[in-house]
C-alpha cells in the first residue's frame, strides 16, 4: 500500500480551511496531521467540520506543528501578509506548500521561488482551485481566436468589495493575448453612465452584485449571425476541493514553484 499524504493546514478555522480540512479529511489518500490558525486553538478539526473526532487540534504554532507531525505538504488559506512566512517555514524543513491565499505579490512568489528552487522543494500557488473556472478561462481564449467581439459579465455576492473580479480581468488579460487586435468598443451614447461596462483591455466587462448570488462568470462572443456563450457558475466552496487534492498529490512530483493551476492541467 502506498503511504498517505501527511498534510498540515495553515487557516484551518477559516471560511476555506474548515472546506478544504473536510474534503481533505475524506480523501483516502491523505492524512491531516496537524491544522494552524490564529483562533480557535484546541478544536478538533474533525468535530468543527461536522464528522467525527479527527484527534488533531488546532494549533497556533505553525514552526512547533511541522516538527512534531512532520507533513509533506502545507496548505494555506490565510492572509497574503502570513501566507510567505508559512511557506517559507514549510520549505526550510523540505515541506511542500500548496497555498490558495490570493493577493501574494510578485516580489514575493519571486522569494519563495528562489527558496524552492535552492532546496530542491515543489510548490504550487494557486489563486483560484475551480477547476471550471480554469477550463471556462481557457475556453474563452481559445474562442477570443475566432470571434471579432465579446464581452464579460460577472455576477458575485452584494460583500466583494473589488470590482471587475479577479477571475474576469484575468480572462480579459488572456482573451486579449490571443486576439490579434482588440477592436475598439463600439462608439455611442451613455444615457446612464457605466451602463456599457468597463473596458480592460479593450474588452468590455460588466460586474453585478446580487444577494443570492456567489460566484458566476459568462463570456459572450458575437460573431456574423451568432453568438457563443462560456459560463460558469461556482454554487459552493466545494468547487475548490478537487483542484486542491490535484494539486496536493501533484506537488511531491515537482521541483520549484508553479503558479496558477493551469499549469499543473493538461490543456
Ligand atoms: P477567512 O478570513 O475566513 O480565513 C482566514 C483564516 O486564516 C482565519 O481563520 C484566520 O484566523 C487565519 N489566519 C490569518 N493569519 C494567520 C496566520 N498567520 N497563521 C495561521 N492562520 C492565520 O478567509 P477565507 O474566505 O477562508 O479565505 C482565505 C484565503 O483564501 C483568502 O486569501 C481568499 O482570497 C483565498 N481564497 C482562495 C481560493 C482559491 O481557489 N485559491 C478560493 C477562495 C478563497
Amino acid at each position: 500500500m502506498t503511504a498517505t499524504i501527511r498534510v498540515v493546514v495553515t487557516g484551518a478555522a477559516g471560511r476555506m480551511g474548515r472546506e478544504m480540512t473536510k474534503g481533505l479529511l475524506q480523501a483516502d489518500d491523505i492524512e491531516v496531521v496537524g491544522a494552524v490558525d490564529r483562533v480557535a486553538a484546541g478544536t478538533d478539526i474533525g468535530t468543527l467540520n461536522g464528522l467525527q473526532p479527527a484527534g488533531v487540534s488546532i494549533s497556533d504554532d505553525l514552526a512547533a506543528v511541522i516538527r512534531a507531525a512532520r507533513p509533506r505538504v502545507l496548505v494555506d488559506f490565510t492572509v497574503a501578509a502570513a501566507a510567505l512566512a508559512n511557506a517559507r517555514l514549510a520549505v526550510e524543513e523540505g515541506v511542500s506548500p500548496v497555498i490558495g491565499t490570493t493577493g501574494m505579490s510578485t516580489a514575493q512568489l519571486d522569494e519563495l521561488h528562489q527558496l524552492c528552487e535552492a532546496r530542491q522543494v515543489g510548490a504550487v500557488v494557486a489563486p483560484n482551485f475551480s477547476l471550471g473556472a480554469i477550463l471556462m478561462m481557457h475556453f474563452a481564449r481559445q474562442a477570443a481566436r475566432y470571434f471579432p467581439r465579446a464581452e464579460i459579465i460577472e455576477m458575485h455576492h452584494e460583500q466583494k468589495i473589488d470590482a471587475p473580479s479577479g477571475t474576469a480581468l484575468k480572462t480579459a488579460e488572456l482573451m486579449a493575448g490571443a486576439m490579434e487586435a482588440v477592436p475598439p468598443l463600439p462608439a455611442g451614447e451613455e444615457k446612464v453612465p457605466g451602463a456599457r461596462g468597463g473596458a480592460y483591455r479593450g474588452l468590455a466587462v460588466h460586474s453585478l452584485r446580487l444577494p443570492g448570488a456567489i460566484a458566476h462568470q459568462e463570456v459572450i462572443f458575437g460573431g456574423q449571425g451568432q453568438l457563443l456563450t462560456i459560463r460558469h457558475d461556482t454554487t459552493g466552496r466545494e468547487a475548490f476541493l478537487p483542484g486542491l487534492l490535484l494539486a496536493v498529490r501533484q506537488v511531491l512530483h515537482l521541483k520549484g514553484l508553479v503558479y496558477g493551476l493551469e499549469n499543473l492541467l493538461e490543456l
